[in-house]
């Protein structure tokens, strides 16, 4: 059942039934092909696989039925409001997907489809560790110019456009650990359509149930589908979705397979599992952090509570237009330091220490004493990670076993 989201009227309806049944035993959830390679009926049907011109699998590093099912389910997902504007266009026509290993391979894959010796990428100065050491060391060594543009405002990306003019890539993550602090989706995508430039987005954070750049004018998303698109820590994954079918088709596939960033057909059938409880799992998320983040900013013991759904957030008016809920990520900054942070992780039961973040339960991190023990302070300070910062990922247990079991490890 291939349902163009014109069809459903609500996200779950699509994410339970999308490419179910479609095999040809009906089992009633498709099957793991967990195999390397398919066999061809006939010479010629072989030769127009080989061709990408006929229809069929080749070798799993290139496609598998388990990944189409996911990329394709992902694209819409992303694209939901735009297929919603265009109801009489298939979704293939208007959106496509590639799945990968990682959220990295994804984030990687992408960025090197848009550019490549002497081009310009055009960039936030807060990133997720792994995309900003891609950036700082990796690209650079290829010829690739990074810009980063540390005045993160519509002005900042105004001046950076304008001295270069010739940036191929606008890349984005928002909201942006530790601080949660917003991109103007919209606006940078305005600016990049001015001089030719394509945008991505990490929407990782936000999730395609709060946020859809492509609909405020981004080219790419992309994903580490190991968070909250699985959703039950169990899966490595990344994922790029696109309106650029052009791209997709070449650079974007081309990467995957020759860099061999394929993921396994069991990673993207967990994954597509997963999703069927995507929009539930992301309601209670966001309705528990928030309530979480208001009692937090209650507490004596915490300095500063940073959601964007907070109107004390310094993007809260943003948040407010181009989210459509503030996702399940909270930062908090403890007032007595590396000690309480410390002391906190110690005393909790409910949350488990772990890194990561978009798991069913929750998890919670100090930067201070775990992640970043061995940085020093002042690279610390300047990423905004202070001593007594707290990262919350908020699971969807009873919000009143959350908040007791917070406020008895704070003390
Ligand atoms: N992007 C963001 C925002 C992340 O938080 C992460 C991982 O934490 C990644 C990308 C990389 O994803 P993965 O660990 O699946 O490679």
């Amino acid at each position: 059942m291939t349902q163009s989201p014109g069809r459903f009227e609500g996200l779950t309806t699509f994410l339970t039934h999308y490419m179910e049944m479609e095999n040809a035993e009906h089992a009633h959830i498709t099957p793991i092909y967990q195999n390397s390679v398919f066999a061809f009926k006939d010479t010629d049907s072989g030769a127009e696989i080989a061709a990408g011109s006929g229809p069929g699998y080749y070798y799993t590093r290139l496609n598998n039925p388990n990944h189409d099912q996911l990329a394709g389910k992902l694209a819409v997902l992303e694209a939901w409001d735009l297929l919603k504007q265009n109801p009489d266009q298939e979704p293939e026509q208007l959106v496509g997907g590639s799945v990968f290993a990682s959220g990295m391979a994804a984030v990687t894959s992408a960025i090197l489809a848009c550019v490549g010796m002497g081009d310009t990428i055009l960039t936030q100065s807060a990133l997720y560790d792994g995309t900003y050491l891609f950036l700082k060391n990796f690209a650079p060594r290829y010829g690739i110019n990074v810009v980063w543009v540390t005045e993160n405002t519509t002005e900042g990306w105004a001046a950076a456009f304008d001295a270069h003019p010739d940036a191929k890539l606008a890349y984005i993550e928002t909201p942006v650990n530790p601080t949660l602090r917003l991109t103007d989706i919209a606006n940078v995508a305005k600016l990049a359509k001015k001089y030719g430039a394509r945008v991505a987005v990490d929407n990782t954070f936000a999730t395609p149930y709060c946020q859809r750049p492509l609909t405020l004018g981004a080219d790419i998303v992309v994903h580490s589908t190991t968070k909250y698109l699985s959703g039950h820590g169990q899966v490595i994954g990344g994922a790029v979705l696109t309106t650029d079918l052009e791209l997709l088709k070449g650079e974007i596939y081309q990467n995957r397979k020759l860099l061999g960033a394929t993921p396994s057909p069991i990673d993207t059938w967990m994954t597509n599992i997963g999703l069927k409880t995507f929009e539930l799992r992301m309601e209670r998320h966001c309705r528990n952090a928030l309530r979480v983040a208001k009692r937090l900013e209650s507490h004596p013991g915490v300095n500063r509570v940073y959601y964007p759904g907070l109107t004390s957030h310094p993007d809260h008016k943003l948040a407010r237009v181009q989210m459509m809920d503030f996702g399940g990520m909270i930062a908090f900054d403890l007032k007595g330091g590396v000690d309480a942070g410390k002391r906190m992780m110690d005393r909790v039961r409910v949350a488990s220490l772990a890194v990561s973040l978009g798991n069913l339960d929750t998890l919670i991190q100090h930067p201070a004493s775990m992640t970043h023990r061995n940085t020093p302070k002042d690279l610390r300070l300047a990423a905004g990670i202070s001593d007594g910062l707290v990262r919350l990922s908020v699971g969807i247990e009873d919000p009143t076993d959350l908040v007791r079991d917070l406020f008895k490890a704070i003390g």
